[in-house]
């Protein structure tokens, strides 16, 4: 198929950010890397966020609403005019992934029911807080229950299945998203505890997906000096790489912290290409076909 009629008629997933929810730079810190971004943009990275794009349908959804959801939803429309935003789905109710909802309210977008799909305690939180639960009431969004495990239709073209994972539960409870194309498979993954406290193995449940975003916060355990990484445990990538030796799907990681060394080119880098894994940055894209 050409280049031109996937962008006529094929499904798409359009990666926005690829940082921890602080991003890089982090408020307040003095690190070489954020001292360096700030310096460069070109090395600054946003929030992780998950565009998905049905061209056939002209519509787009993002996954997770992040505090860079300004310049996110820009980067989105320049790269898909044709395609309007026609809902959120969020991951979880941690800073870095749902407070763009911001915008959505009277005082920017005034969006008129747009569809926010979450799990009954994500909208359990929403409902119940403000300023989100003024969004509902105003009916700025329209929440959309997913159950987790369940295949649910978005668009003729897309499917999107909410996977549970173990993750520091203070607000809600914590999804990964299945995206299903009609030949291809996306799995995202910005944020897990461990892989051993999933229900899935992740070897076993990565088989029949093409490409896998998984959560790549830190690099080691070893990364954050005076912190006990117990309080904000992650996979480091280290491990997951080990663990994913030699399997089918191409596996980009995601949701770097600013001390991740993954950020800067060094021997990390290295490591990691040596394997055929990658990091993911904004602008990286998928066709999932039609
Ligand atoms: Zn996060
Ligand atoms: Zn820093
Ligand atoms: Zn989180």
């Amino acid at each position: 198929m050409s280049e031109s009629n996937l962008e006529t008629n094929g499904i798409e997933v359009l990666l926005l950010g690829s940082a921890q929810d602080g991003g890089v730079p982090q408020a307040g810190c003095y690190c070489t890397t954020c001292m360096g971004a700030r310096r460069d943009p070109a090395q600054r990275r946003m929030v992780v966020s998950l565009a998905l794009i049905d061209h056939a349908a002209q519509a787009s959804w993002l996954i997770d609403a992040t505090p860079d959801f300004p310049t996110q939803l820009a980067m989105l429309t320049a790269h898909a005019p044709a395609c309007p935003l026609a809902g959120v789905l969020l991951t979880h109710a941690h800073i870095g992934h749902y407070t763009g909802l911001i915008n959505l309210g009277r005082e920017v977008m005034n969006t008129q029911a747009l569809p926010v799909y979450v799990t009954a305690a994500m909208a359990a939180f929403l409902i119940t807080n403000g300023p989100w639960s003024q969004l509902v009431a105003t009916s700025n969004i329209a929440l959309r229950p997913l159950m987790p495990g369940t295949p649910t239709p978005i668009s003729a073209g897309l499917t999107i299945t909410p996977v549970a994972v173990p993750h520091r539960a203070e607000y809600s409870d914590t999804m990964a998203y299945l995206v299903r194309g009609p030949q291809r498979t996306f799995f995202f993954c910005p944020d897990i505890d461990r892989w051993d406290q999933w229900d899935e193995n992740l070897v076993t449940f990565l088989s029949p997906v093409d490409v896998a975003l998984l959560d790549g916060t830190f690099y080691s355990n070893t990364e954050l000096p005076g912190r006990n990484m117990a309080e904000i445990p992650h996979p480091p990538v280290t491990e997951t790489a080990k663990r994913l030796a030699g399997a089918s799907c191409s596996v980009g990681f995601i949701h770097l912290n600013h001390s991740n060394p993954l950020l800067r080119d060094g021997p990390e880098r290295d490591w990691l290409a040596a394997r055929g894994m990658w990091i993911g940055s904004a602008g990286m894209s998928w066709f999932l076909h039609r």
